[in-house]
Order: C-alpha cells, then sequence, then structure tokens
C-alpha cells in the first residue's frame, strides 16, 4: 500500500527543492501519495493566510510530512510558518544529522554528529512585546517593580521560557533515538553559568535524564560559547548535541557548515505521533525561479523520511547515490564546485536526475 505523505513546497527556491526530491524518492520505487498543500506566501494570495487548518489537518491525517523552506518576513508581517507548524503539531523535537560526505568542500573531515533541538519554547515561544504598546509598559512596570535590574525604556522584551518538562521531553527523545542509531556519547549544551534559571532547568533536566541511560550513552555538557570554538576545532570528537531552541538552532547551522553547507544539511522534526521533514536552509529568494540551487538537504531529509517510513533498504540506496555523486562532484550544483562560477555546475534537476541514475 502506498505511504501517505503531505508535502509543503514552500516559497522561494522550495518548489524546485521539493520536486527534485519527490523525483528522486518516487526513482526509489516506494509508493506515495503526495498530499500537496500550499504554504507561506501562495497560501497568503489564495486563502489570507500563511498557514491553513487545511495544511495542518492534512500533516495531522498522514503524520508523516516533507516541506521546502517557507519565507519569514523579517520584522514584520506574518509569524514564521515553521514556527507555527512546530507549535501547532507539537513537533517538539528538531534533528539534524550533520555527516561529512566526500566530495564536499567542508572546513574539516570525518565530521558525524547528531544535533537534537527542542523545538518549543526558549526565545522562539514567541511572546514578544513591542515597543510602545501598553503590554509593554505594564510588563515593564512590573519587572522594574519585582527585579533590582531595571529595563530600559526603550527596550522591547522577549520572554525566555524553559520548562522542566519540555527539556526532559527533548532529552529523553535524544537519548532513545541515540541508542536505535547506536551512538555513544550526548553532549548537553547550554549557558547555565549566566542564565542559572533558564539553563539551568535544562542542564538539570538533562543530567536527571542521562542517569538513566549510563552504561549506555556516556554524557557530558558544554557552555555553548564553548561549544562553538569546540565544534570548529574537534567537531569529530562529538556523537550526539542537544540543546534548547535558539541554540539549537544557532549550532545547527554552524554544524552545516561544518560538512559543507546549508545546500546538504538535511532535517526532521518529530512529535510524538507526527514527523515533519525539511532541508536546514531557508528560501533563498534571491535564486528563486533559477534551477540553480543545492537539492540535496531536501533529498536527504527524503532519506530520513523513509527510514522513518520503515522503507530502510530504499532510504540507504538513495542515500549512496546522493553520496555516488557528490563524491564524483560532476554533476553537482554550483554551491558543491572548487569555484561557485564553475560553467560545469548543473541545475537542480539535473542533478536530481544524476542522483536517480545512480540508484
Ligand atoms: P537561506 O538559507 O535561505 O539562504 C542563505 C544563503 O545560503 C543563500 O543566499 C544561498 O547562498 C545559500 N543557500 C541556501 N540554500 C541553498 C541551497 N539549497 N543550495 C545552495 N545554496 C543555498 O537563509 P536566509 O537568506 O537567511 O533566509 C531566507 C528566508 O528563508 C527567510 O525568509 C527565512 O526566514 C527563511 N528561512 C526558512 C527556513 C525554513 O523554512 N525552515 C529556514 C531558514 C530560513
Amino acid at each position: 500500500m502506498a505511504h501517505q505523505v503531505t508535502l509543503l513546497p514552500g516559497d522561494g527556491i522550495g518548489p524546485e527543492v521539493t520536486v527534485a526530491m519527490k523525483m528522486c524518492v518516487d526513482a526509489t520505487g516506494v509508493k506515495i501519495d503526495w498530499e500537496v498543500c500550499e504554504v507561506g506566501e501562495k497560501s497568503v494570495t489564495r486563502y489570507g493566510q500563511p498557514l491553513t487548518e487545511a495544511a495542518l489537518e492534512s500533516i495531522r491525517r498522514n503524520k508523516t510530512a516533507i516541506k521546502g523552506p517557507i519565507t519569514t518576513p523579517i520584522g514584520k508581517g506574518f509569524r514564521s510558518v515553521n514556527v507555527q507548524l512546530r507549535q501547532s503539531l507539537d513537533l517538539f523535537a528538531c534533528v539534524r544529522p550533520c555527516f561529512y560526505y566526500e566530495g564536499t568542500k567542508t572546513p574539516v573531515k570525518n565530521v558525524n554528529l547528531m544535533v537534537f533541538r527542542e523545538n518549543t519554547e526558549d526565545l522562539y515561544a514567541g511572546i514578544e512585546f513591542d515597543l510602545n504598546t501598553p503590554e509593554l509598559a505594564r510588563l515593564r512596570a512590573l519587572i522594574n517593580e519585582m527585579s533590582p535590574k531595571k529595563v530600559k525604556e526603550d527596550a522591547a522584551i522577549s520572554i525566555k521560557p524553559i520548562s522542566v518538562s519540555a527539556s526532559k521531553r527533548i532529552v529523553k527523545f535524544a537519548f532513545d533515538y541515540a541508542l536505535r542509531l547506536g551512538r555513544k556519547k550526548m553532549t548537553a549544551v547550554h549557558k547555565a553559568n549566566i542564565m542559572k534559571f533558564t539553563d539551568g532547568i535544562f542542564l538539570r533536566s538533562a543530567q536527571e535524564v542521562a542517569q538513566a541511560y549510563a552504561g549506555r550513552i556516556e554524557f557530558s555538557d558544554c557552555i555553548v560559547d564553548n561549544m562553538c570554538m569546540q565544534l570548529v576545532q574537534h567537531a569529530h570528537t562529538y556523537d550526539c548535541l542537544v540543546l534548547p531552541n535558539l541554540y539549537g538552532d544557532i549550532i545547527s547551522d554552524l554544524c552545516a557548515g561544518l560538512v559543507g553547507g546549508l545546500g546538504i544539511a538535511p532535517g526532521a522534526n518529530y512529535g510524538d505521533e507526527i514527523a515533519l521533514f525539511e532541508p536546514v536552509h531557508g528560501s533563498a529568494p534571491k535564486y528563486t525561479g533559477q534551477n540553480k540551487v543545492n537539492p540535496t538537504a531536501t533529498i536527504l531529509s527524503a532519506v530520513w523520511m523513509l527510514r522513518h517510513l520503515k522503507e530502510e533498504a530504499a532510504a540507504t540506496r538513495l542515500d549512496n547515490a546522493v553520496r555516488a555523486v557528490l563524491k564524483e562532484g560532476r554533476h553537482v550544483t554550483y554551491d558543491l564546485k572548487a569555484d561557485r562560477n564553475d560553467p560545469t555546475a548543473v541545475g537542480t534537476l539535473q542533478m536530481a536526475e544524476a542522483i536517480c541514475k545512480k540508484l
């Protein structure tokens, strides 16, 4: 029987990379009924909102979805659809595998990291108070009354909630996932020396959860700024990282850079029942419609989706096909060439075709 999967093409380069991905997945022979739903700018034009209940309902029904990136207007306009999706569907865990693929331009070799990011709270919770609003004035007055530290008149405020329950949930998810993959080490990343209450909760929750895995997975912790330096210098010595939302966002882009850039970094978001796969990169609006960008990140996201659908053999074949094309370095997009202006670089669809031929 065919798998039912919701496909959200997204904005900018999203439609191009998802067409390339779909071509590769269909070429594996795995039967998928793709239910395509518009989100982002096209949804605003058509339905007056970037994320409709119909799109959410499709994901809830199919339980598996894959998406292209969605544009978020900076500082104005609609709130991030990505954040809305994660919050509405309670996709509490963001997983970003960062593996070295031969043929990619990387500052370091042999990186083999799984990054687990908490997805629902922290500064991403969306609890923000803008300048010149009565809500901000009330909050500032309250804080100034309760705290010896004062908030300036011209400061906006974003709230950083970190709970014991969400912290334990992501850390437990990370350990269980790591065990399934046969991983050996987990590092919790935080800034608990400065944010003693919020990050303190994250660290203590991680330490507590880690006890149940003692003897199976080695646990350590690291302060986020030190982690950045460690990753640049010794990324190969780390195995799995688990982080609160904001640090997870930043560190996963850093890790994407370590394995050759956003063009090849896949991602997945998991809830208790639903899984939503997506590349780490954004909608790169300046490349829209040019058949230019690298489809690998979205295709590798589909590899993880196939594993999730228990299509392990097809996932491995697709992963190997990507590996072969990257290693050869001939039918690859501009970002994977030594010189970004190399005229032998191929387009998005041509790279996907080369991957299909290796299947
Ligand atoms: P971006 O990832 O879209 O682009 C940054 C640069 O990375 C691009 O200019 C390009 O040089 C390179 N790049 C990205 N994807 C590539 C690919 N597949 N192949 C080759 N090169 C690639 O980041 P941005 O410019 O900060 O964000 C653009 C928009 O995307 C914003 O609206 C942002 O909010 C949104 N965004 C969405 C998601 C998501 O949907 N999950 C994630 C990140 C950013």
